[in-house]
């Protein structure tokens, strides 16, 4: 099977990773393709099956588990599981494309360990937690007991960041952009020369 290149996006809930990861999807010359990750959670009022999310109820999740479908997988949250489907990056790869993924970092760095070479690992470094705590609130997509469970795993997520190839840190989201596609521009590029 034609093997492409793995990019991991990982971050603390609220880092802006997920804007990031979606300006990389629409620079075409990137190639990139989202994973879509399997979640146990309920989808929010705006998101899709198949698109966001594949949403799986618990037990479906488990049986997969046990079946080893997945390429890695993590609760994340209590009774929240998520996880990568083997079959999600093998149908990326087969399509010609590098996989571009928004995982949490525990799950970011066992793809990098899976696949030291072919992946590029960024860790998305928001200003202060305080802040992270005000973009939450911001984004009223979770309650108040959620936001304080989310921000005090950030203080723990921060720590793993060395671990990263690299680090952005997100204070101007323009030059995390910028910054961002430059350093996946410079790890696909190579493949692009062999075509
Ligand atoms: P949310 O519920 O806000 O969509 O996601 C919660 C957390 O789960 C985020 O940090 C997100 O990056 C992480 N996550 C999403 N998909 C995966 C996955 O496939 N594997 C792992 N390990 N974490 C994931």
């Amino acid at each position: 099977m034609q093997e492409g290149k793995l990019i991991v996006f990982s971050a603390p809930s609220g880092s802006g990773k997920t804007t990031i990861v979606r300006h990389l999807l629409d620079q075409k010359e990137l190639k990139l393709d989202f994973s879509i990750s399997a979640a146990s959670r309920e989808p929010r009022p705006e998101e899709k099956d198949g698109v966001d999310y594949y949403f799986l109820d618990l037990k479906e999740f488990k049986r997969r588990i046990k079946d080893e479908e997945f390429l890695e997988w993590e609760e994340v949250y209590r009774d929240n599981f998520y996880g990568t489907l083997k079959s999600e990056v093998e149908r990326i790869w087969a399509s010609g494309k590098n996989v571009i993924f928004d995982i949490d970092v525990v799950g970011g760095l066992d793809i990098k360990k899976i696949y030291p070479e072919r992946t590029l690992a960024v860790f998305v470094k928001p200003p202060s937690i305080e802040e992270l705590k005000i973009r939450l609130k911001k984004r009223k997509t979770e309650s108040d007991e959620r936001i304080n469970m989310r921000v005090a795993k950030a203080s723990i997520e921060l720590a793993t960041a060395p671990q990263f190839d690299h680090i952005i840190l997100n204070n101007k989201l323009d030059e995390a952009l910028k910054e961002a596609h430059t350093l996946v521009a410079d790890f696909v590029s190579p493949s692009k020369d062999t075509e």
